[in-house]
């Protein structure tokens, strides 16, 4: 492993991280909310500290875009309605939309197909001083493709090893990673799926296909398991957000974002020299 994934590797924080041989989805309670410090957090003391990570973040952000010498990228996986849309909004909406792209991965269009899977997904990750979020990513390879048998066992059970690679050539030159699993329980989907059928607003979201998925809920979880096990390394780690709560998802979020960061401490550049004598006439 080179240098930089060294380094990068010692940023990620501990609090929510799966470590790839002793994390256990199914002993997860999606309506978690203890913080960091091992208790029980309320809604009103995480959306204060929720404002202060935001308020960070934004600090940081433009720090990160002035050095321009890291990107960040920022994985989302969930089921339906699980909250990644929502993620997007809470946590990434305040930032400086200059410095963000989002890139939401659907079904593979015949022109993707006809190439490798990484293809689609290489050509959008971060710049040196870019933050970019993937709403789904090449993660659905494992998952989707799994579940629904959409390629043979062989092809993508090698997949694994390909997106291991694939993040440490990203890391090597300078990406950090941050790879979020939002679980919902089948109830909270039901909630919010149902919610999506009965408040006009929400008509636009709902999908059939979604409760076509809905119905493979327990396959995810055993698709979700194996893709934690297989890809959550220490310098790409996988971080489980409890969220059947959004206030607590989104503190969570934003939180790991913070300290993340906080710890790759980008800096300005120096500048040039000579600036104290110029003079702006
Ligand atoms: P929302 O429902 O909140 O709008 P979404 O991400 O579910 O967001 P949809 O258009 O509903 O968006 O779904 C995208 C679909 O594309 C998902 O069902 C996902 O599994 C599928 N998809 C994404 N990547 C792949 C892939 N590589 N192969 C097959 N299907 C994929
Ligand atoms: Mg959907």
């Amino acid at each position: 492993m080179s240098k930089k994934s060294d380094a990068i590797q010692d940023l990620y924080p501990k609090w929510l991280r799966v470590k790839a041989d002793r994390f256990q989805l199914s002993r997860l309670d999606p309506a978690e909310t203890r913080g960091p410090d091992g208790r029980r957090l309320d809604r009103q003391a995480a959306e204060t500290a929720f404002r202060e990570n935001i308020a960070c973040l934004q600090k940081l952000q433009y720090r990160l875009y002035a050095e321009c010498k890291h990107g960040v990228l920022v994985v989302l996986q969930a089921m339906d309605a699980g909250g990644k849309d929502g993620v997007i909004r809470h946590v990434l909406g305040p930032l400086n939309p200059q410095g963000v792209l989002v890139f939401s991965y659907k079904k593979p269009t015949p022109r993707e197909l006809a190439h490798d899977f990484l293809w689609r997904i290489h050509m959008h990750t971060p710049g040196h001083g870019m933050i970019v979020c993937f709403n789904r990513s090449h993660y659905e390879d494992v998952l989707v493709v799994r579940v629904h048998e959409l390629a043979p066992k062989s092809v993508w059970k090698a997949r694994y090893a390909h997106i291991n690679n694939f993040e440490r050539l990203l890391v090597d030159s300078g990406t950090v990673i941050l790879k979020f699993l939002l679980i919902i329980s089948k109830d909270e989907q039901k909630r919010r799926m149902q919610a999506r059928l009965e408040r006009p607003h929400k008509n636009w979201k709902f999908s059939e296909a979604d409760l076509v998925e809905r119905k493979c809920f327990d396959a995810y979880q055993e698709a979700y398991q194996a893709m934690l096990e297989k890809t959550s390394l220490p310098h790409a780690p996988w971080y489980v957000i409890p969220a059947d709560n959004k206030w607590f998802r989104n503190y969570a979020v934003s939180m790991i974002m913070r300290e993340t960061l906080e710890r790759l401490d980008p800096r300005f550049p120096a500048p040039v020299e000579g600036l104290e004598r110029i003079v702006v006439e």
